[in-house]
């Protein structure tokens, strides 16, 4: 049997889509194999850091991006208990002048939809619904991935991107369900038209309190406002589609400010996530297979990087196989050893930051004073390492 010259890869979320993507715009055969009847994304925001428009730079999807996205003045954080401006970093002056990028928000719908256009414009990319992959095998000719259906597919290579409860990841690292965090998080986006005026912030906005927060900020161009609330729970549904109750929420945010809860008051549907991570590992692959995104590396969203981790990751899983020549043994390898320390650092201090927004007592004072000591600007500056994030023209030179 001649060795199989496509590339498998489980899972048309935005991490898979950008896997694909990247891998057929270096002429490789591509077959995305998504368990859904469509692609599609959930109704939510998603924040992009400079070291995500870096990576669309490189993939020469900014415009695309730019069309839809939102692009605010700050990054805001205020007090839910007594409404006091804890800290605000100008994001033009401080995004593009220190990271040469900006920082934008964008309907996951519409990153989606860029991936997914930028992946049907590739002759060579193959886009299959209704496909769940049940199990894979491998040996040195490649990899036979099997669909609940009973097909069996085969490949050179398999990449997992299927999220939070992947399957190949449970194959190749076994460790289990994810760890449940203790906090759930209710989404709701409202049209323009439904938000008054003194409610509206062209700002990312955070109002922090004890074990809450709710976070909001504009989406398409400004044509929608994005809010999620976040307060600790010991609630575990799996999946992205569970709905909230609203007299949860209202209680959790009783101590808010009025305009906290006159905005919460805004939605009469929301919908509910139970947030999970895991503990980073630093194998994620198995010979011919390996994870991406989720799959690999899933964290809470405090530091609102998990896309954007997941569209580097297809950049440097990209750059790993033109390094090795197709060796997909070889590039596997390569990749999660350039991948596993930055991904794990975003995982736990993403754990950390939401213990900062959650804050009380004492430790609210301290975070308080501190980010208000004219030290916002730092506040920002400590994500350096994060925010640069990564040279794709210097990858395995
Ligand atoms: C509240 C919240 C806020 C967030 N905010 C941000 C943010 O501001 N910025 C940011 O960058 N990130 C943010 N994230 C994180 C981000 O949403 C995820 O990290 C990202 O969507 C992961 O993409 P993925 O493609 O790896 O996984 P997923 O989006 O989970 O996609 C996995 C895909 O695989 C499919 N699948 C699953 N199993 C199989 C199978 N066996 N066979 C075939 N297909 C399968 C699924 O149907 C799905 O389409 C946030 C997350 C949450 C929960």
């Amino acid at each position: 049997m001649p060795t199989p010259t496509q590339i498998l890869v489980a899972g048309g979320g935005i991490g898979g889509l950008a896997a694909a993507y990247v891998l057929g715009r270096q002429g490789l055969p591509v077959t995305v194999l998504e368990q859904s009847t469509a692609f599609g994304e959930i109704g939510a925001g998603i924040q992009l850091g400079p070291n995500i428009f870096r990576m669309f730079e490189h993939l020469g999807l900014t415009e695309a991006v730019r069309q839809v996205a939102f692009f605010p003045p700050g990054l805001g954080m205020n007090d839910v208990r007594t409404g006091e401006r804890v800290v605000r970093v100008p994001l033009g002056d401080i995004a593009q002048a220190a990271y040469g990028f900006p920082y934008g928000v964008i309907y996951r719908a519409d990153l989606h939809t860029v991936f997914l256009e930028a992946c049907r414009a590739l002759p060579n990319v193959t886009l299959r619904t209704g496909a769940k992959v049940e199990s894979f095998a491998q040996d040195a000719q490649g990899v036979r991935a099997t669909l609940t259906s009973g097909e069996v597919l085969e490949g050179a290579a398999l990449v997992g991107a299927d999220g939070l409860w992947s399957r190949i990841r449970e194959a190749i690292v076994g460790d289990g369900k994810p760890r449940v965090s203790g906090h759930i998080a209710y989404r709701a986006v409202l049209p323009r038209a439904e938000v008054p005026a003194h409610l509206w912030s062209d700002d990312v906005l955070l109002w922090g309190g004890e074990k809450t927060h709710l976070v909001h900020y504009p989406l398409r161009r400004g044509e929608l406002f994005n809010l999620v609330a976040v307060f600790h729970s010991n609630k575990y549904d799996e999946g992205w589609n569970t709905f909230g109750d609203t007299a949860e929420l209202s209680e959790r945010f009783a101590q808010a400010v009025p305009q906290v809860r006159e905005l919460l008051g805004k939605i009469e549907t929301w919908k509910m996530w139970v947030l999970c991570d895991r503990e980073p590992v630093a194998n994620w692959s198995q010979g011919r297979v390996t994870l991406l995104g989720d799959a690999a590396h899933p964290m809470l969203q405090y530091l609102a990087q998990g896309a954007g981790q997941a569209i580097e990751d297809a950049v440097v899983l990209g750059a790993a196989v033109r390094h090795t020549g197709g060796d997909w043994t070889q590039a596997v390898q390569l990749y999660q050893q350039a991948r596993y320390l930055r991904t794990g650092r975003v995982q736990l201090t993403a754990r950390f930051y939401g213990d900062i927004y959650h804050a009380s007592g004492v430790a609210r004072e301290l975070r308080n004073r501190m980010f208000q000591g004219g030290q916002e600007a730092a506040g920002f500056a400590g994500l350096k390492w994060m925010y640069e994030g990564i040279d794709p023209d210097r990858l395995f030179r």
